[in-house]
């Protein structure tokens, strides 16, 4: 049997952080949501995250998710959490995550947009989705250009009535803090320009999905709303 005791105490200093970087930033501390990313940990592991008064979980993977949310559901008595899909999504799996996940946090592409809002209307769903941003330029990471970030919403909202877009998301190169920091000093200028940009009734822009395990008090400094945190919770991934 593995032991998950040590989720619980994390949860609860993680918690004190979060609250402690928020207050220090002039913030409500209930206005940062906390997601757990369970992505390599099994169902057990995510239950006693829930058991600790987790709403929100992060899942990398599709498939990985899927599988967990099938052995969560014969739980009794287990509250299910609002899933997250933080992880980059292929068009041919829109389908499924479209009808396991409430928030999808890597939209990158109009193409990808659409997919979802297509698999959204046959199912007659509404989904709340975040854009992700490449803002270091890095060759391997996914997301949009900030450049092209206009373009991206206006033809998104134009052809996805099923989407709410919630915000921004991003990944900085390394979740070191001071070298994160003006990565998200600069994913919030974003949508604050596109807020002064863009009027439409589907563009909500008040999140910003930023700020991992290593990084997330700094993420908080500068304005996340959804910080994404794993290896803290749930120890190190093997
Ligand atoms: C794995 C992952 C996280 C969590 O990272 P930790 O360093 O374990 O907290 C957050 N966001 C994304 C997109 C991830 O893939």
């Amino acid at each position: 049997m593995t032991d998950y005791s040590h989720i619980g105490p994390n949860i609860t200093k993680i918690r004190e952080n979060l609250a402690t970087a928020a207050l220090a930033a002039g913030r409500d501390p209930a206005d940062v949501r906390l997601i757990a990313v369970t992505k390599t940990y099994p169902a057990e592991a995510v239950a006693a995250a829930v058991a600790a008064g987790i709403k929100d979980v992060g899942e990398n993977r599709v498939q990985e998710a899927v599988q967990k949310i099938a052995e969560l559901r014969q739980l009794d008595g287990l509250a299910m959490p609002t899933w997250h899909l933080i992880g980059s999504l292929q068009s041919n799996k829109a389908r499924i995550a479209v009808e396991h996940f409430d928030v999808i946090h890597s939209v990158d592409s109009v193409r990808l947009a659409k997919a979802i809002n297509r698999h959204c209307a046959s199912l007659n769903k509404l989904m709340e989705i975040l854009i992700q941003v490449n803002i270091s330029g890095e060759e391997s990471k996914s997301g949009v250009a900030p450049e092209q970030l206009e373009k991206l919403l206006t033809e998104t909202l134009e052809e996805c009535p099923q989407l709410r877009i919630m915000g921004l998301m991003t990944i900085p190169p390394l979740d070191l803090p001071e070298t994160a920091r003006p990565v998200f000093k600069k994913l919030h200028q974003l949508m604050e320009d596109m807020k002064k940009k863009i009027n439409h009734p589907r563009l909500i822009a008040t999140e910003l999905s930023m700020g991992m395990s290593g990084d997330f008090p700094v993420a908080i400094e500068e304005g996340s709303t959804m910080v994404r945190v794993g290896t803290a919770i749930f120890g190190a991934r093997t």
